[in-house]
């Protein structure tokens, strides 16, 4: 069962960011690195902000990071996240691909538990049509304040 409720609007891919979820519909979470210069970005953007190349490939993370920051929402900004307030939405890191930094959620836990530094691990959500989306859930004894 999906995190939010069916009516939760889907991402609209768009000609920058639909391989980003295609590979997310095959469950695997790649990011667009430069392949000039390997400096790694996100959201997908057609040209290396550092060295102006327009090659670029996908690389996979592991799916374990952290939190960077994140915000707890109390206000439904959409009728079908009622269900689910109040929750987290995070910018996590990943331990292998330094430089990229993700909007998600972190789930499965109560958000005053959440904290800047907590160690967390993807999970995927599938919400319709097999189409997947990547979510957090707190991870391991490595957490650190
Ligand atoms: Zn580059």
């Amino acid at each position: 069962m999906a995190y939010f409720p069916e009516g939760m609007p889907a991402p609209s891919p768009n000609f920058d960011d639909r391989e980003f979820w295609r590979h997310c519909d095959d469950r695997e979470l790649r990011f667009q690195c430069c392949a000039a210069c390997g400096n790694a970005r996100h959201p997908p953007s057609p040209v290396c902000p550092k060295c102006r190349s327009l090659q670029a490939k996908w690389q996979a993370v592991q799916g374990e990071g952290k939190v960077f920051s994140f915000t707890v929402i109390h206000h439904a900004s959409h009728e079908a996240v009622k269900p689910n307030l109040p929750y987290v939405v995070a910018v996590v890191t990943f331990d292998d691909l330094p430089g990229v930094r993700l909007v998600s959620n972190v789930t499965d836990i109560p958000p005053s538990a959440v904290h800047i530094g907590m160690r967390v691990k993807l999970w995927w959500d599938e919400i319709s049509d097999g189409h997947c989306l990547p979510r957090f859930r707190a991870s391991g004894p490595k957490n650190e304040r």
